[in-house]
Order: C-alpha cells, then structure tokens, then sequence
C-alpha cells in the first residue's frame, strides 16, 4: 500500500487533476511530464530529467528574482521536466511547493490543525512581537493585498484555511469566498487542479504585518 502522501497524490492525478499551482503534469506512459501552464504549446522548452532539477527551477522568477514565497504566481517558464515514476514526481513537487502534498494529505485525512492568525501573531518573540498589534482593518487590508491569488504583492495560489482570530472571522473582505474554501484551486482556470492549502499565516504575512504596524507608529509619531 502507498504512504499517505504518495496515495493522495496518486488519488488527484486519478481522479483527472491536471496539476498544481502553475505546474501542468501529463501522463507520458508510466512516467509524467511536467511545465508551466502556460508553456504547454511550446517546442522549445528546456529538457530536465531529475526530481532535485525543481529545487533550482523553483528558487527564480522570469526576471532572475529569488522566489521567497514558493506559492507566489511567479513560478518561473522556460521548461520541461520528465520524470519516471511517482515517487520521482511526488520529489519534485515537493521542491515546487515544499510541504503542500503533505499538508493536503493530512487535510483529507482530517488530521490538519490550522491557527487562527491572531495566534500565530502572539506567538512571535524579538523584532516580530509588535505584529501582535495589527488592527482588524490593517489585518483586511494587508491579508487582502498580501494573498492575493492574482495581481497581489506578492500573491499566493494557497487556499486560506485560518480564520482572523478565535471568532473565527474571515480575515480578509477583499478576498473572494472561494479563496477560504478547500478544495477550491486558486488558478482561476476553472479545472481540476491539486490545491495548495494554507494551514497557518507564514512568515511573510507576519513579517508584513509587522512593517504595517512599524508604519503606522512612525506617521503617527511624526505628527504629534
Ligand atoms: S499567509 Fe498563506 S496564503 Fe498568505 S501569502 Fe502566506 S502562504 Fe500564502
């Protein structure tokens, strides 16, 4: 019998899943072939053949730019990976989107354990702490812009599982309903596509959110 992961995997690519993210993946005998959506019609794509080849494809965009936010819309075009097996494709998408396979897999299972963001942010220690201070609008706000699945600085394809706080409350009324609600992918192309599931605030958003409160203490302090 499979492993979890791998079984869920081998689940969505069954049941028609035509990728991840901005990852296509197509059956190619017992192998899969895998590219940016966008480059399925083009001839000209660079050939890579082992799973660790993602960890390098993954890290830039387009313009050369280090990838922090490995869910960002920004994965980089160009290429083509063959891979020979499942194993070998659950690897590499695991370099693309580190821990999502698992994170869906223990979601399907009903083992996740999301945090509400208020308690991420009361978790933080050093420079960090004072993201705690975030106000509910500067929450709709900065959530709205920061996760953004398209046109947003720097946007993530992840699906929201958190609420704003312990009300539950959806943290941000800028974002679409279906950018809560799992399944749903968030490519807007409207297919069957594996999705990317966001358990906790990352890093980012705290690091974000702490800018915005340091922000508003200056201006504030500049006028008085
Ligand atoms: S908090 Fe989640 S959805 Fe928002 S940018 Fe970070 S990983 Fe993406």
């Amino acid at each position: 019998m499979l492993p979890r992961i791998s079984r869920a995997l081998a689940d969505w690519i069954s049941a028609g899943a035509r990728g991840i993210g901005q990852i296509e993946i197509q059956h190619d005998g017992g192998g899969f072939v895998l590219c940016h959506f966008d480059d399925i019609a083009r001839k000209d794509l660079e050939i890579f053949r082992s799973p660790n080849d993602a960890a390098e494809l993954a890290k830039f965009d387009d313009e050369g730019n280090y990838r922090p936010l490995k869910t960002a819309p920004n994965l980089r075009r160009g290429w083509r990976l063959e891979l020979p097996d499942l194993e070998a494709l659950q690897e590499a998408l695991d370099f693309f989107y580190p821990g999502r396979l698992a994170v869906l897999a223990a979601w399907e299972a009903n083992r996740l354990t999301t945090a509400p963001l208020r308690q991420t942010l009361h978790r933080q220690s050093g420079m960090y702490r004072v993201a705690a201070k975030i106000s509910d609008e500067q929450i709709d706000t900065v959530v709205g812009q920061f996760c953004r699945s398209r046109g947003g600085n720097p946007g993530c394809l992840r699906t929201i599982l958190w609420s704003r706080d312990a009300t539950g409350a959806r943290p941000s009324q800028h974002l679409p309903l279906e950018k809560f609600i799992a399944p749903i992918d968030q490519t807007g192309r409207g297919e069957t596509r594996i999705p990317l599931l966001c358990q906790e605030a990352c890093n980012l958003l705290v690091a974000e959110a702490r800018e915005v409160v340091a922000e508003a203490r200056e201006t504030t302090s500049r006028a008085e």
